[in-house]
């Protein structure tokens, strides 16, 4: 069994409700359970700045499966909501990304973890703080750190 991370984001057609129905979905997953969940923040977009502000989340998930096999799924429910992918880092209906598979460090050409840009980003450090106060991310340090150093005062706490 393994701890992962998941982080949750959208800005289209009522992200909040695109959240709920995402953690509903991960929930589903074979072999794996949501064993906890975040509160929803609402934060300012990264890169192009003419789209809708952010609703992010992070879950922690419990898993028999392999990454390759738990992004599978995630990339399924992201297309089963409608995810189109355009522009980098453009308007989306769901983004969910691995940020940490227990204490696997994996570099391939479809995975990532821990997830590249996850220590500068407020809004994945701000929620994965609340749930796992004591996160260490490998090879960078501990999110409680990060994230005093880090900018997260624009994020806005919503349920
Ligand atoms: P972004 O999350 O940067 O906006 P996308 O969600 O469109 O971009 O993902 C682009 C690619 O990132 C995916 O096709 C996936 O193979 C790759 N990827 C690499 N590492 C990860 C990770 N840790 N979690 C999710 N996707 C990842
Ligand atoms: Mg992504």
């Amino acid at each position: 069994m393994t701890k992962a991370y998941i982080g949750l984001g959208s800005n289209l057609d009522d992200p909040q409700s695109q959240l709920k129905k995402a953690i509903i979905a991960m929930e589903m997953v074979p072999s794996t359970s949501v064993v906890k969940t975040s509160s929803f923040y609402r934060s300012k977009p990264v890169g192009p700045q003419d789209q809708p502000d952010y609703v992010n989340a992070v879950v922690e998930l419990d898993t028999e499966l392999s990454a390759s096999v738990v992004l599978d799924y995630v990339q399924a429910i992201e297309n089963e909501q409608g995810r189109e992918r355009k522009i980098k880092w453009g308007a989306r209906t769901l983004d969910l990304d691995i940020l940490l598979f227990g204490d696997e460090i994996i570099n391939n050409n479809r995975l990532q973890i821990p997830h590249v840009e996850m220590h500068n980003r407020g809004f994945v450090l701000l929620p994965l703080n609340e749930i796992f106060p004591d996160c260490m991310i490998p090879g960078v340090g501990a999110v409680s750190s990060l994230l005093q150093e880090d900018n997260a005062e624009d994020l806005v706490k919503l349920i």
